[in-house]
Order: structure tokens, then C-alpha cells, then sequence
């Protein structure tokens, strides 16, 4: 089966498209991207974008996407222009019911603000943190000014476009750093529809990696996080994911569907996909990390194709929805499992409750989530 014939369009549909550029490399990102790439490189890449879009469009046969995200990387790196001609692409079929761009703050300017009228509906913005130290600690481009430049754009888009806002933080930088400052000021002074705040992680291969600076212990990380979820909920955010918090009805639905397991396609070097079989089997396929490789290639040639046994899926399922408010959902589980699951194996757990045969989290099952997962895992088979 071809690539994109691995996909049930009936089932709806969610697209990820991976934008492999950045103005300059952040020292803790192990994300794929390219900084100082020629206009030449990323004209190559629109093209074979497009060229796969149309294909995508054929087979959705006039249906839209459910949920569409161009991520990266920084979008915003290509410029109205080329972002509008993707955007456009995408809406083809009609627009999604959410249509996200992620965006950094110094790339935001109010000419990608029709873009927002017309195709995105949110915008997703690196902001990482709101103290100087902080963002020098963690290589961004922006620095303090730029950052609150780019925030007070996003604002003035939110009030203009109706579009939705979420904001990206991170924590757990060092004893030196104030985590619920920078999450007060944030929330204080750009309100938002959702935040993610994750906990700093040394990715190998990073230059910060390489320093080994000194973190937060797995306790103190603990405390950090407790605060800042804590606070979160003060405000009215409803803590929905491990590190994701949305006001009312401001869930990520593109996010939901990793999360809860669903198919979706990725397109763009380094972007993964997930399909099923009508077994139940599934498939991951992955463009390798390298947009040389994604502009010379056939159409659809460099997609790597990997089938997932029966233990990877389950663990993808349990691990997913035990870090998720929307659950592990038992039924599935025990169809994936093929045998039914004796219920004893969730006691003892602590910091989840079983509701609707779903496995669902509370703030210390957020906490616990791996580890839960692993005791589980363990007990299945
Ligand atoms: S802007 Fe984002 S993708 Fe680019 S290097 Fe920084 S963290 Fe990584």
C-alpha cells in the first residue's frame, strides 16, 4: 500500500507540516531544523510542499482536514508569501476547524496578519520565558525586547483576526530562575487561550547538553511544576495534558488527536505520520531529517516506512493516554491486547480513576504518568 493510501479519509483527517527552518539554532532544541538557509533552498521546498499538497487534496476527494498545524522549526522563516501559498493549499477543501501556525515572537509582523482572516485560526508562540537571563540561557534569537514586541503583536492579531492565542513556556531552568514570575507576567499581560509549559530536558547533542549546567532534581522539578500548575488553575486553566493548559474549550483538537491515538499525516522533512490498518496494525512513516534529501527526492519517494508490533502500539497507546485528560481508553486497550484485561492491574496505581472504561489522570497521575505506564505495561501480558 502506498503512502497515502495507508489513510482512511472517512475517518477524518488531521495534517502536520514540518517547516524545516529557523533563523538561528536555540542551544537546547533537538528539533529538525536549518538555520541561514538560502531563499533558493526554501523556494525548493514550498514547491515539493505543494506538489505533495495537491496529491493530499486528490485523495481527500473535497473533504477537509479535521485539524491542520504547520510546525517546525519557525514558520514564520518563510514569509507571508510562501506561508499563504501552503495555507491556501490546505484550505483547499475548506478550512480546518482549527488551523494552527507556530510562530516565534521576532518573526511575527502584521503582514502575515491576513493569513489569520483567511486560513489559520491560532496562533502557537515560542515564547520560552520573559526574563533576559533566561533567554540568553536558552540560545533564542529574541531577546527580552523582541519577545514583548512579538507578544504585544500577538495581542493586537487576537483582538483583530478572533484568532485563538497559545503560548509556549518553559521551566526548570535552575535554582537562578523564577518560574511563576515568568508564568504570572505571562498570563498578567498577553492573556491567552492555552499554554504549554514544559520542563527543561538536556536533549543529547545540544550545545546545552554539552555544558551539563546544573537543573532542578526530579523532586525540586516536582515543586516547580506544582506551583505552576497550581497557579494555573487559579486563573481558570484546565490542565488537560502533561504540559498543556487551555481556557474552556481551547483544547489543541490537533494535539488531542496525537494524543488520543488517531491518524494523521505529516508532510515535510523530519515529519511523521500515523496510519492504521483495518486490523488494527499500526504504521508510522517518516520523511529522514533532511530537506536536501526532501527537495531532490521523487514525490512521496523518501517517506520510511515502519510497522509497529503489537507491544510498541500498546505501549504508544498506554504511554499517550495515561499523559492525557481524555484517558486510556480500556476498550481499545484490551481490542489491541486481544484478551480481556483484569482490572485488578490498575490498583494500586495512584493519581488515576477509571471513568467511562477509560484510565484518566489527575495532577498526581500527570506526575506519575511514565512510571504508571511502565507498571502497567508490565502487568499486561
Ligand atoms: S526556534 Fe524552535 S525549532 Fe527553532 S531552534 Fe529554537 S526551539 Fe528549535
Amino acid at each position: 500500500m502506498s503512502f497515502l493510501e495507508s489513510f482512511d479519509i472517512n475517518k477524518g483527517l488531521s495534517l502536520y507540516i514540518h517547516v524545516p527552518f529557523c533563523i538561528s539554532k536555540c542551544s537546547y532544541c533537538a528539533f529538525y531544523s536549518r538555520s541561514g538557509c538560502s531563499d533558493s533552498l526554501m523556494d525548493a521546498y514550498l514547491e515539493r510542499l505543494l506538489e505533495e499538497l495537491d496529491q493530499v487534496n486528490g485523495i481527500m476527494a473535497g473533504r477537509r482536514f479535521d485539524t491542520a498545524f504547520i510546525g517546525g522549526g519557525n514558520p514564520g522563516c518563510l514569509g507571508p508569501r510562501r506561508l499563504e501559498r501552503i495555507a491556501q493549499a490546505v484550505c483547499k477543501c475548506g478550512r480546518p476547524s482549527e488551523f494552527s501556525v507556530e510562530m516565534n515572537p521576532e518573526s511575527l509582523d502584521e503582514s502575515f496578519f491576513p493569513l489569520f482572516s483567511d486560513c489559520f485560526t491560532r496562533l502557537s508562540m515560542g515564547v520560552q520565558s520573559l526574563d533576559e537571563k533566561a533567554l540568553g540561557f536558552l540560545g533564542r534569537n529574541a531577546d527580552l525586547l523582541n519577545t514583548r514586541k512579538g507578544l504585544g503583536l500577538s495581542q493586537k492579531l487576537r483582538e483583530q483576526t478572533g484568532c485563538d492565542l497559545s503560548y509556549d513556556l518553559i521551566t526548570c531552568l535552575g535554582s537562578w530562575h523564577d518560574e511563576l514570575k515568568d508564568v504570572r507576567e505571562l498570563t498578567g499581560n498577553y492573556p491567552s487561550d492555552h499554554l504549554s509549559v514544559y520542563a527543561l530536558t538536556l536533549e543529547e547533542g545540544t550545545p546545552l547538553f554539552e555544558r551539563k549546567p546544573a537543573l532542578p532534581s526530579e523532586d525540586e522539578q516536582y515543586e516547580i511544576l506544582s506551583r505552576v500548575w497550581d497557579y494555573l488553575k487559579t486563573i481558570g486553566f484546565e490542565h488537560y495534558e502533561v504540559s498543556n493548559f487551555a481556557r474552556p474549550g481551547k483544547r489543541c483538537a490537533h494535539n488531542c488527536r496525537y494524543w488520543a491515538y488517531g491518524q494523521y499525516l505529516g508532510l515535510g522533512p523530519g515529519a511523521a505520520s500515523t496510519a492504521f490498518s483495518e486490523d488494527g496494525s499500526v504504521h508510522r512513516y517518516q520523511f529522514r531529517p533532511d530537506v536536501g534529501s526532501y527537495v531532490s527526492s521523487g514525490l512521496f519517494g523518501g517517506y520510511d516506512k515502519e510497522d509497529l508490533n503489537r507491544n510498541e502500539s500498546v505501549e504508544e497507546l498506554v504511554l499517550m493516554g495515561l499523559r492525557y485528560k481524555g484517558g486510556l481508553d480500556l476498550a481499545r486497550l484490551e481490542t489491541m491486547v486481544q484478551k480481556t484485561i483484569d482490572m485488578s492491574i490498575f490498583e494500586g496505581i495512584s493519581g488515576f480513576q477509571i471513568i467511562d472504561n477509560h484510565l484518566i489522570p489527575d495532577d498526581e497521575g500527570f506526575m506519575t504518568a511514565d512510571a504508571a505506564a511502565s507498571a502497567i505495561l508490565g502487568k499486561l501480558y
